[in-house]
């Protein structure tokens, strides 16, 4: 099986990038946390109703548009295309009213309705190893295996049967990253689902420390 990670595509194709805030005031529920250490692996989650800013950069609005936590919006043409397909790993959250739209170039057309969804947590674990994962403390708990700021990665490998098949995920371990299945990959492709980049996990690396050890 074959994975890719799913980012913002900002520099490589910036026609359709777009990104969005949630209102200040906006609900959320309680973050969650490891079932065996108690420690917080997730962000504060977004509950309806959900309203945002929107900011575009091209002259295209994005079929994805990315926040600063864990969910997503999508178009409504990629929500029915999801829907619709046997896809998993995305949790609906809500319908979305923008509130306020910036516009760095005029758009071509009218802003599509949008729809928030929540990248769930697999139990794909990542392995450290094989990733060439650097964390500031190692590892402790065998369940959420969180351990410290990640200093940098060189690729994602997953441990061997533990991807619980999903399409759209976090894996235990890498938190932040949101992973994706070929499957996702054949559907964006057929589909020409915008602001969309999908870099294959064994390509995918980033290092925070460039200056430090
Ligand atoms: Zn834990």
């Amino acid at each position: 099986m074959k994975f890719f990670v799913l980012q913002n595509p900002k520099a490589d194709e910036r026609t359709a990038v777009t990104d969005f805030l949630p209102v200040d005031g906006s609900r959320t529920g309680e973050a969650p946390r490891c079932s065996a250490c108690g420690r917080f692996i997730g962000m504060l989650p977004l509950l309806p109703p959900v309203r945002v800013e929107l900011e575009t950069w091209g002259t295209n609005f994005g079929d994805i548009a990315f926040g600063p936590s864990e969910e997503l919006l999508v178009s409504a043409r990629f929500w029915k295309l999801y829907q619709d397909s046997d896809l998993t790993g995305l949790i609906d959250v809500g319908s979305v009213e923008v509130v306020k739209l910036k516009s760095h170039q005029k758009p071509r057309k009218a802003a599509p309705r949008y729809h928030c969804c929540r990248v769930g947590l697999s139990k794909a674990a990542v392995d450290d190893a094989k990733s060439a994962l650097e964390r500031e403390e190692p590892a402790t708990c065998k369940e959420c295996r969180l351990g410290g700021i990640i200093k940098r990665i060189r690729r994602v490998v997953l441990e061997p049967s533990s991807w619980s098949g999903e399409d759209n995920f976090f894996s235990r371990g890498l938190p932040g990253t949101i992973l994706a299945s070929e499957k996702f990959e054949k559907f964006c492709r057929e589909n020409q689902i915008s602001n969309c980049l999908l870099i294959p996990a064994e390509e995918f690396s980033f290092d925070h420390y460039t200056r430090r050890t």
